[in-house]
């Protein structure tokens, strides 16, 4: 019989979503529909469906879209090529990439301006490392795994750096640099951890929500990468763990033997639907406690660009 219902703390969306989601929120204000954004803004299946029912039209190619438009760059970043596209059609660029992917970005550009080859360590197709490796012509390798590493040729092993996608796991991004290391004992690192600090955050409160906790409702998209790395995370510390769009995809039958849920929300998922959850448990057990768990108050800010402050003058 369910009986505590546990937040982790923190939990939902970070300061790179809050920024991409306030610039489009401002563009539809300031132009109106349709505003063009590249790939989803966020990866959020509710943020995505209620913008799109506001006239935002979700694309993965510039050139789909008209001559002049209104083009955001998703939280995720694009590579030169995309940025070139937009360009070339003379469209007013928005770019709502976190700026921790510019900061991967920025180092990766950096080492290939010093002659180093580079390898990031991120996960195939997800459009951040898609923009990431889209940020050289050449001498940037992706790896994945321990295979990778031990197939990875490195011209130059004197002259190497590795980068991350920002929402890998720390764990596991930690054994794959303790590899990298082996192979290549002068790889750099970056100066500061490219996994951001959001990231590092919910997955250390996920840790102590498993602890304490019979199963875990991770609330996230599935193409959300943060969000699939909290349920592993939680599932490594042996608590089972789903993840679930919203409250309606939960099952009551995950409830049987479980006296304490945990509930958690990936970095673009928005609050709302995490207490959709929480009514959801309340339903289910009207007497169950409802407790956020201790953990950091996150303060980090980043700010919209200065053509959609609110007050910037034309
Ligand atoms: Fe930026 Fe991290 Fe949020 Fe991604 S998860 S948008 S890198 S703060």
């Amino acid at each position: 019989m369910l009986e505590k219902i546990l937040l982790a703390k923190p939990r939902g969306f970070c300061a790179g979503v809050e920024r991409a989601v306030e610039i489009v929120e401002r563009l539809l204000q300031q132009f109106g529909p349709p505003v063009y954004v590249k790939h989803e803004i966020v990866h959020n299946r509710f943020v995505v469906d209620d913008f799109k029912n506001r006239g935002v039209v979700f694309l993965e190619n510039p050139a789909d879209a008209p001559e002049g438009a209104v083009m955001v760059f998703s939280a995720h970043g694009v590579s030169r090529a995309v940025r070139q596209s937009a360009q070339a059609r003379g469209q007013k660029i928005f770019d709502a990439t976190c700026p921790l992917v510019t900061k991967v970005h920025a180092e990766i550009l950096r080492h290939r301006r010093n002659n180093r080859e580079v390898v990031m360590i991120g996960h195939r197709g997800h459009p951040e490392v898609e923009g990431a490796l889209g940020q050289a012509d050449n001498g940037i390798h992706l790896v994945e795994n321990e295979n990778d590493i031990q197939n990875l040729h490195i011209a130059r092993p004197d002259r190497v750096s590795f980068v991350t996608q920002t929402t890998l796991s720390v764990d596991d991004t930690a054994r794959l640099v303790n590899l990298l290391r082996e192979k290549f004992p002068a790889v750099a690192a970056p100066r500061k951890e490219d996994i951001c600090y959001a990231t590092q955050n919910r997955q250390d409160a996920v840790k102590r929500l498993a602890d304490e906790s019979d199963m875990v409702l991770v609330v996230g998209s599935p193409e959300s990468s943060n969000s699939n790395r909290l349920r592993e995370v939680a599932l490594a510390r042996g608590a089972p763990a789903r993840l679930i769009d919203r409250a309606e995809n939960a099952r009551a039958e995950w409830l049987q033997n479980a006296r304490t849920v945990g509930v958690t929300a990936g970095a673009s998922a928005p609050e709302s639907l995490v207490n959709e959850v929480v009514e959801w448990l309340r339903r289910a057990a009207p007497d169950a406690e409802v407790r956020e768990m201790d953990g950091i108050e996150e303060t980090v800010v980043f700010a919209v660009p200065r053509a959609l402050a609110k007050n910037h003058a034309p």
